[in-house]
Protein backbone atom coordinates (compact mmCIF):
# COMPACT_ATOMS: atom_id res chain seq x y z
CA UNK A 1 0.00 0.00 0.00
CA UNK A 2 2.82 2.25 0.65
CA UNK A 3 4.60 1.23 -2.48
CA UNK A 4 1.53 2.15 -4.38
CA UNK A 5 1.26 5.28 -2.81
CA UNK A 6 4.54 6.23 -3.33
CA UNK A 7 4.49 5.38 -6.83
CA UNK A 8 1.45 7.22 -7.15
CA UNK A 9 3.02 10.58 -5.79
CA UNK A 10 6.36 10.28 -7.78
CA UNK A 11 3.97 10.16 -11.30
CA UNK A 12 1.85 13.39 -9.83
CA UNK A 13 5.24 15.04 -8.53
CA UNK A 14 7.82 14.57 -11.81
CA UNK A 15 5.83 16.32 -14.39
CA UNK A 16 5.26 19.40 -11.76
CA UNK A 17 9.35 19.14 -11.14
CA UNK A 18 9.72 18.72 -15.18
CA UNK A 19 8.33 21.79 -15.46
CA UNK A 20 10.31 23.62 -13.14
CA UNK A 21 10.93 27.26 -14.47
CA UNK A 22 14.09 29.27 -13.56
CA UNK A 23 14.35 32.76 -13.78
CA UNK A 24 18.13 34.79 -14.68
CA UNK A 25 17.63 38.66 -13.99
CA UNK A 26 20.63 39.96 -15.93
CA UNK A 27 22.21 43.06 -15.43
CA UNK A 28 23.96 42.73 -18.69
CA UNK A 29 23.41 40.30 -21.60
CA UNK A 30 26.11 39.60 -24.36
CA UNK A 31 24.12 37.33 -26.42
CA UNK A 32 26.92 35.82 -28.42
CA UNK A 33 25.70 37.55 -31.88
CA UNK A 34 25.13 41.28 -31.16
CA UNK A 35 28.05 43.54 -30.66
CA UNK A 36 25.92 45.29 -28.16
CA UNK A 37 25.67 44.91 -24.83
CA UNK A 38 22.21 44.64 -23.59
CA UNK A 39 21.50 46.30 -20.00
CA UNK A 40 18.56 44.73 -17.55
CA UNK A 41 17.15 41.26 -18.94
CA UNK A 42 15.36 38.62 -17.98
CA UNK A 43 15.77 35.18 -19.20
CA UNK A 44 13.53 32.38 -18.53
CA UNK A 45 14.57 28.62 -18.58
CA UNK A 46 12.55 25.62 -18.41
CA UNK A 47 13.40 22.22 -19.06
CA UNK A 48 17.10 23.00 -19.85
CA UNK A 49 16.15 25.24 -23.01
CA UNK A 50 15.68 28.87 -22.72
CA UNK A 51 12.21 30.08 -23.38
CA UNK A 52 12.48 34.05 -23.32
CA UNK A 53 15.01 37.07 -23.47
CA UNK A 54 13.02 40.13 -22.38
CA UNK A 55 14.49 43.65 -21.48
CA UNK A 56 14.09 44.66 -17.95
CA UNK A 57 13.80 42.29 -15.05
CA UNK A 58 10.51 40.81 -15.29
CA UNK A 59 8.87 39.09 -12.42
CA UNK A 60 9.09 35.62 -12.18
CA UNK A 61 6.15 33.31 -12.34
CA UNK A 62 5.00 31.52 -8.91
CA UNK A 63 7.72 28.70 -7.80
CA UNK A 64 10.18 29.66 -10.12
CA UNK A 65 13.24 29.37 -9.26
CA UNK A 66 15.00 33.50 -9.61
CA UNK A 67 19.05 33.58 -10.03
CA UNK A 68 19.96 37.29 -9.69
CA UNK A 69 22.94 38.39 -11.61
CA UNK A 70 21.82 42.02 -11.79
CA UNK A 71 25.91 42.86 -10.79
CA UNK A 72 26.81 40.62 -13.59
CA UNK A 73 27.79 39.98 -17.78
CA UNK A 74 25.81 37.31 -18.60
CA UNK A 75 27.01 35.57 -21.69
CA UNK A 76 26.42 32.20 -23.60
CA UNK A 77 28.45 29.13 -22.17
CA UNK A 78 31.77 29.04 -23.74
CA UNK A 79 33.57 26.67 -26.23
CA UNK A 80 36.97 25.58 -27.28
CA UNK A 81 37.56 24.05 -30.33
CA UNK A 82 40.80 23.01 -29.09
CA UNK A 83 41.47 20.58 -25.80
CA UNK A 84 42.94 17.58 -24.57
CA UNK A 85 41.44 16.63 -21.52
CA UNK A 86 43.67 13.33 -21.76
CA UNK A 87 46.64 15.01 -20.49
CA UNK A 88 48.51 17.70 -19.21
CA UNK A 89 51.66 18.54 -20.13
CA UNK A 90 54.18 18.55 -16.79
CA UNK A 91 57.93 17.39 -16.46
CA UNK A 92 57.22 13.80 -16.51
CA UNK A 93 55.33 13.91 -19.65
CA UNK A 94 57.94 12.18 -21.75
CA UNK A 95 57.66 9.06 -19.63
CA UNK A 96 54.51 8.66 -17.32
CA UNK A 97 53.18 6.71 -20.27
CA UNK A 98 55.55 3.84 -18.71
CA UNK A 99 53.67 3.59 -15.52
CA UNK A 100 50.10 5.02 -15.83
CA UNK A 101 47.71 2.52 -16.17
CA UNK A 102 44.40 3.23 -19.08
CA UNK A 103 42.60 3.52 -15.72
CA UNK A 104 44.71 6.43 -14.12
CA UNK A 105 44.45 8.33 -17.47
CA UNK A 106 41.04 7.82 -17.33
CA UNK A 107 40.73 8.99 -13.56
CA UNK A 108 42.63 11.89 -13.65
CA UNK A 109 40.73 13.31 -16.85
CA UNK A 110 37.64 13.48 -14.66
CA UNK A 111 39.08 16.45 -12.96
CA UNK A 112 40.66 17.78 -15.91
CA UNK A 113 36.76 17.76 -17.04
CA UNK A 114 35.81 19.70 -14.14
CA UNK A 115 37.67 22.43 -14.03
CA UNK A 116 37.22 23.07 -17.55
CA UNK A 117 33.57 23.14 -17.03
CA UNK A 118 34.09 25.32 -13.81
CA UNK A 119 36.45 27.78 -15.72
CA UNK A 120 33.23 28.76 -18.33
CA UNK A 121 33.34 25.84 -20.99
CA UNK A 122 30.68 24.29 -21.51
CA UNK A 123 31.40 22.87 -24.63
CA UNK A 124 35.00 21.78 -26.03
CA UNK A 125 36.42 19.90 -29.31
CA UNK A 126 38.59 16.93 -28.37
CA UNK A 127 41.46 16.88 -30.96
CA UNK A 128 43.41 13.61 -29.95
CA UNK A 129 43.42 11.56 -26.73
CA UNK A 130 42.01 8.17 -26.53
CA UNK A 131 40.18 9.23 -23.17
CA UNK A 132 37.71 11.61 -25.27
CA UNK A 133 35.26 9.26 -26.22
CA UNK A 134 34.72 7.65 -22.93
CA UNK A 135 35.35 10.52 -21.09
CA UNK A 136 31.78 12.43 -23.37
CA UNK A 137 29.91 9.44 -22.79
CA UNK A 138 30.52 9.33 -18.72
CA UNK A 139 29.50 13.41 -19.25
CA UNK A 140 26.56 12.81 -20.85
CA UNK A 141 25.18 9.66 -18.58
CA UNK A 142 25.52 12.24 -15.62
CA UNK A 143 28.42 10.19 -14.34
CA UNK A 144 30.64 13.37 -13.68
CA UNK A 145 30.59 16.63 -14.53
CA UNK A 146 32.12 18.34 -17.57
CA UNK A 147 31.58 20.19 -20.70
CA UNK A 148 29.66 18.39 -23.44
CA UNK A 149 32.23 16.85 -25.62
CA UNK A 150 33.04 16.36 -29.38
CA UNK A 151 35.63 14.19 -29.29
CA UNK A 152 37.87 12.35 -31.93
CA UNK A 153 39.27 9.86 -30.03
CA UNK A 154 43.40 9.17 -31.43
CA UNK A 155 44.68 11.31 -33.69
CA UNK A 156 45.53 9.79 -37.20
CA UNK A 157 49.50 11.05 -38.19
CA UNK A 158 51.87 9.25 -40.82
CA UNK A 159 54.77 6.91 -39.44
CA UNK A 160 56.41 9.11 -37.23
CA UNK A 161 54.56 11.78 -37.80
CA UNK A 162 53.65 14.09 -35.20
CA UNK A 163 50.52 12.01 -33.15
CA UNK A 164 53.03 8.63 -33.66
CA UNK A 165 52.76 7.56 -29.98
CA UNK A 166 55.95 5.48 -30.68
CA UNK A 167 58.47 7.95 -31.40
CA UNK A 168 61.54 7.62 -30.15
CA UNK A 169 61.09 4.76 -28.30
CA UNK A 170 63.39 2.10 -28.38
CA UNK A 171 63.09 -0.28 -31.28
CA UNK A 172 61.23 -3.47 -29.35
CA UNK A 173 58.42 -0.97 -28.20
CA UNK A 174 58.41 0.93 -31.03
CA UNK A 175 56.32 -2.23 -32.92
CA UNK A 176 54.54 -1.04 -36.06
CA UNK A 177 51.37 0.79 -35.16
CA UNK A 178 48.60 1.06 -37.94
CA UNK A 179 45.48 2.55 -38.57
CA UNK A 180 43.60 1.70 -35.00
CA UNK A 181 46.24 3.27 -33.59
CA UNK A 182 46.29 6.33 -35.56
CA UNK A 183 49.19 5.50 -37.87
CA UNK A 184 48.59 5.31 -41.63
CA UNK A 185 50.84 4.93 -44.49
CA UNK A 186 48.27 5.48 -48.32
CA UNK A 187 45.03 5.95 -48.87
CA UNK A 188 43.73 2.62 -47.83
CA UNK A 189 44.76 2.63 -44.86
CA UNK A 190 43.49 6.45 -44.47
CA UNK A 191 40.21 5.21 -45.06
CA UNK A 192 40.46 2.47 -42.57
CA UNK A 193 41.73 4.52 -39.59
CA UNK A 194 38.67 6.85 -40.21
CA UNK A 195 35.99 4.01 -40.66
CA UNK A 196 37.53 2.06 -37.57
CA UNK A 197 37.37 5.97 -35.65
CA UNK A 198 33.26 5.95 -36.63
CA UNK A 199 32.93 2.41 -35.11
CA UNK A 200 34.82 3.60 -32.53
CA UNK A 201 31.95 6.53 -32.31
CA UNK A 202 34.52 9.63 -32.58
CA UNK A 203 32.08 12.77 -33.46
CA UNK A 204 35.13 14.44 -35.70
CA UNK A 205 38.65 13.35 -37.51
CA UNK A 206 42.10 14.99 -35.69
CA UNK A 207 44.95 15.00 -38.33
CA UNK A 208 48.53 15.99 -37.93
CA UNK A 209 48.95 17.57 -41.51
CA UNK A 210 52.79 18.75 -40.11
CA UNK A 211 55.39 18.54 -37.68
CA UNK A 212 54.85 19.65 -34.18
CA UNK A 213 56.33 20.99 -31.30
CA UNK A 214 56.42 18.71 -28.66
CA UNK A 215 56.88 15.02 -29.98
CA UNK A 216 60.33 14.35 -30.22
CA UNK A 217 61.28 14.67 -33.66
CA UNK A 218 63.54 16.77 -35.27
CA UNK A 219 60.60 18.76 -38.03
CA UNK A 220 58.45 20.53 -36.36
CA UNK A 221 56.79 22.20 -39.56
CA UNK A 222 57.29 19.52 -42.37
CA UNK A 223 54.36 18.44 -44.43
CA UNK A 224 53.87 14.55 -42.83
CA UNK A 225 51.04 13.07 -45.42
CA UNK A 226 50.66 13.25 -49.40
CA UNK A 227 48.18 14.68 -51.17
CA UNK A 228 46.40 11.06 -51.92
CA UNK A 229 46.18 10.34 -48.21
CA UNK A 230 44.91 13.76 -47.34
CA UNK A 231 41.99 13.21 -50.00
CA UNK A 232 41.20 9.79 -48.61
CA UNK A 233 41.09 10.98 -45.03
CA UNK A 234 38.76 13.76 -46.04
CA UNK A 235 36.50 12.51 -48.21
CA UNK A 236 35.81 9.50 -46.21
CA UNK A 237 35.23 11.76 -43.18
CA UNK A 238 32.77 13.24 -45.59
CA UNK A 239 31.12 9.93 -46.12
CA UNK A 240 30.22 9.75 -42.27
CA UNK A 241 29.50 13.36 -41.90
CA UNK A 242 32.42 14.44 -39.84
CA UNK A 243 34.91 16.87 -40.51
CA UNK A 244 38.33 16.78 -40.52
CA UNK A 245 40.35 19.16 -38.33
CA UNK A 246 44.38 19.53 -38.94
CA UNK A 247 47.09 20.54 -36.74
CA UNK A 248 49.51 22.15 -38.95
CA UNK A 249 52.36 24.74 -38.34
CA UNK A 250 54.07 24.98 -42.05
CA UNK A 251 52.79 26.09 -45.00
CA UNK A 252 53.09 23.13 -47.51
CA UNK A 253 51.12 20.65 -44.72
CA UNK A 254 48.29 23.71 -44.62
CA UNK A 255 47.73 23.92 -48.50
CA UNK A 256 47.56 20.27 -49.12
CA UNK A 257 44.74 19.99 -46.37
CA UNK A 258 42.90 22.68 -47.08
CA UNK A 259 43.14 21.65 -50.86
CA UNK A 260 41.65 17.92 -49.66
CA UNK A 261 38.81 19.97 -47.57
CA UNK A 262 39.88 20.15 -43.99
CA UNK A 263 37.30 22.44 -41.49
CA UNK A 264 39.57 23.71 -39.31
CA UNK A 265 43.84 24.58 -39.23
CA UNK A 266 45.00 24.22 -35.50
CA UNK A 267 47.80 26.10 -34.82
CA UNK A 268 48.58 27.57 -38.17
CA UNK A 269 51.80 29.34 -36.96
CA UNK A 270 53.60 29.33 -40.40
CA UNK A 271 50.85 30.54 -42.78
CA UNK A 272 52.20 32.54 -46.13
CA UNK A 273 49.98 34.67 -48.38
CA UNK A 274 48.76 31.58 -50.32
CA UNK A 275 47.47 29.81 -46.83
CA UNK A 276 45.36 32.28 -46.30
CA UNK A 277 44.03 32.81 -49.63
CA UNK A 278 43.00 28.98 -49.61
CA UNK A 279 41.83 29.57 -46.12
CA UNK A 280 39.07 32.49 -47.19
CA UNK A 281 37.93 30.88 -50.36
CA UNK A 282 37.58 27.21 -48.77
CA UNK A 283 35.75 29.29 -45.46
CA UNK A 284 38.32 27.26 -43.30
CA UNK A 285 38.41 28.04 -39.71
CA UNK A 286 41.45 29.09 -37.63
CA UNK A 287 42.19 27.96 -34.46
CA UNK A 288 44.78 29.87 -32.93
CA UNK A 289 45.96 28.14 -29.75
CA UNK A 290 47.95 30.98 -28.65
CA UNK A 291 48.34 29.60 -25.15
CA UNK A 292 50.44 26.72 -26.56
CA UNK A 293 52.70 28.64 -28.10
CA UNK A 294 53.29 31.16 -24.76
CA UNK A 295 53.34 28.13 -22.64
CA UNK A 296 56.21 26.55 -24.80
CA UNK A 297 58.13 29.69 -24.73
CA UNK A 298 58.16 30.51 -21.19
CA UNK A 299 58.96 26.67 -20.68
CA UNK A 300 61.41 26.73 -22.91
CA UNK A 301 63.78 29.27 -21.43
CA UNK A 302 64.43 26.24 -18.57
CA UNK A 303 67.30 24.73 -20.65
CA UNK A 304 66.56 21.45 -19.30
CA UNK A 305 62.94 21.30 -19.55
CA UNK A 306 62.09 19.66 -22.63
CA UNK A 307 63.99 17.20 -24.46
CA UNK A 308 66.92 18.54 -27.25
CA UNK A 309 64.78 18.03 -30.00
CA UNK A 310 62.12 19.84 -29.01
CA UNK A 311 63.38 23.42 -27.18
CA UNK A 312 64.33 25.07 -30.56
CA UNK A 313 61.10 24.30 -31.60
CA UNK A 314 59.32 25.48 -29.11
CA UNK A 315 61.38 29.20 -28.76
CA UNK A 316 60.28 29.80 -31.92
CA UNK A 317 56.24 28.85 -31.67
CA UNK A 318 54.95 31.06 -29.32
CA UNK A 319 55.88 34.62 -31.55
CA UNK A 320 55.32 33.07 -34.67
CA UNK A 321 51.99 32.19 -33.44
CA UNK A 322 51.13 35.60 -32.47
CA UNK A 323 52.57 37.28 -35.85
CA UNK A 324 49.88 34.85 -38.17
CA UNK A 325 47.19 35.62 -35.83
CA UNK A 326 47.32 39.21 -36.22
CA UNK A 327 47.40 39.07 -39.86
CA UNK A 328 45.08 36.96 -40.99
CA UNK A 329 42.64 38.37 -38.19
CA UNK A 330 43.23 41.42 -40.40
CA UNK A 331 42.77 39.78 -43.68
CA UNK A 332 39.65 38.23 -42.53
CA UNK A 333 39.89 34.53 -41.94
CA UNK A 334 37.08 32.79 -39.85
CA UNK A 335 38.51 32.19 -36.40
CA UNK A 336 37.54 29.98 -33.47
CA UNK A 337 38.77 30.00 -30.13
CA UNK A 338 40.91 27.23 -29.14
CA UNK A 339 43.45 26.92 -25.86
CA UNK A 340 45.13 23.66 -26.64
CA UNK A 341 44.56 22.71 -23.06
CA UNK A 342 46.52 19.86 -22.02
CA UNK A 343 49.43 21.73 -23.59
CA UNK A 344 48.88 24.26 -20.60
CA UNK A 345 46.45 23.82 -17.39
CA UNK A 346 42.92 22.88 -18.17
CA UNK A 347 40.69 25.24 -16.48
CA UNK A 348 43.06 28.27 -17.55
CA UNK A 349 41.52 28.35 -20.81
CA UNK A 350 39.76 32.07 -20.13
CA UNK A 351 43.65 32.96 -20.96
CA UNK A 352 43.32 32.43 -24.46
CA UNK A 353 40.62 35.80 -24.25
CA UNK A 354 43.02 38.09 -23.02
CA UNK A 355 46.06 36.57 -25.59
CA UNK A 356 44.07 37.09 -28.33
CA UNK A 357 42.97 40.46 -27.59
CA UNK A 358 46.55 41.42 -26.99
CA UNK A 359 47.18 40.27 -30.56
CA UNK A 360 44.58 42.78 -32.05
CA UNK A 361 41.28 41.50 -32.22
CA UNK A 362 38.52 43.00 -30.53
CA UNK A 363 36.93 41.69 -27.03
CA UNK A 364 33.45 41.18 -28.59
CA UNK A 365 34.66 39.29 -31.55
CA UNK A 366 37.14 37.03 -29.52
CA UNK A 367 33.82 36.01 -27.14
CA UNK A 368 31.59 35.61 -30.55
CA UNK A 369 34.43 32.88 -31.85
CA UNK A 370 34.47 31.02 -28.14
CA UNK A 371 30.29 31.33 -28.63
CA UNK A 372 28.53 32.07 -31.96
CA UNK A 373 31.61 30.94 -34.27
CA UNK A 374 32.39 27.67 -32.54
CA UNK A 375 28.88 26.65 -32.48
CA UNK A 376 28.76 27.03 -36.26
CA UNK A 377 31.92 25.32 -36.51
CA UNK A 378 30.47 22.50 -34.72
CA UNK A 379 27.26 22.72 -36.82
CA UNK A 380 25.20 23.26 -33.60
CA UNK A 381 24.21 26.77 -34.27
CA UNK A 382 20.66 26.23 -33.99
CA UNK A 383 20.87 24.91 -30.62
CA UNK A 384 23.57 26.48 -29.05
CA UNK A 385 26.01 29.67 -29.06
CA UNK A 386 23.91 32.38 -28.39
CA UNK A 387 21.43 33.07 -25.53
CA UNK A 388 18.35 33.54 -27.64
CA UNK A 389 14.71 31.52 -27.20
CA UNK A 390 14.79 28.06 -28.44
CA UNK A 391 18.43 27.35 -27.32
CA UNK A 392 19.89 25.06 -24.84
CA UNK A 393 20.38 26.67 -21.80
CA UNK A 394 24.28 27.25 -21.43
CA UNK A 395 24.66 30.30 -19.61
CA UNK A 396 27.80 31.91 -17.63
CA UNK A 397 28.41 34.95 -16.10
CA UNK A 398 31.40 37.25 -14.91
CA UNK A 399 31.36 39.91 -12.74
CA UNK A 400 33.09 42.97 -14.74
CA UNK A 401 32.72 44.02 -18.22
CA UNK A 402 34.80 42.07 -20.52
CA UNK A 403 34.99 44.62 -23.21
CA UNK A 404 36.95 46.71 -20.58
CA UNK A 405 38.64 43.78 -18.87
CA UNK A 406 39.22 41.24 -20.79
CA UNK A 407 41.00 39.17 -18.00
CA UNK A 408 37.99 38.85 -16.55
CA UNK A 409 36.99 35.90 -18.39
CA UNK A 410 39.88 33.81 -16.26
CA UNK A 411 37.37 34.21 -13.38
CA UNK A 412 33.98 33.03 -14.43
CA UNK A 413 31.69 33.15 -11.33
CA UNK A 414 28.19 31.16 -12.81
CA UNK A 415 28.13 28.34 -14.70
CA UNK A 416 24.80 26.82 -16.33
CA UNK A 417 24.60 23.89 -18.78
CA UNK A 418 20.95 22.83 -20.20
CA UNK A 419 19.87 24.31 -17.20
CA UNK A 420 21.78 23.35 -14.06
CA UNK A 421 23.61 25.57 -12.27
CA UNK A 422 27.32 23.93 -12.07
CA UNK A 423 28.89 27.43 -10.31
CA UNK A 424 27.17 30.46 -8.14
ZN1 LIG B 1 46.69 20.04 -29.67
Amino acid sequence: MALKYLTCLLLFAAPALWAQSTVIHAGHLIDGNSSEIAGKTTITIEDGKITAVESGYKKAPDGATVIDLKDSWVMPGLMDMHTHLSGQANPNSYNEGFRMNPEDYAFRSVRYAERTLMAGFTTVREVGGNMSIALRNAVRKGWIKGPRIFAAGQSIATTGGHADRTNSLNHFLMGDPGPAEGVINGADEARKAVRQRYKNGADHIKITATGGVLSNAKNGRNPQFNQEELDALVQTARDYEMHVAAHAHGAEGMKRALRAGVLTIEHGTFMDDEVIALMKEKGAYLVPTMMAGDWVTKKAQDPDYFPKLVRPKALATGPAMRTNFTRAYKEGVNIAFGTDSGVSAHGENGYEFFLMVDAGMPPMEAIQSATSVSAKLLGIQDSLGTVEAGKIADIVAVKEDPTKNIRIMEDVSFVMKEGVVYKQ
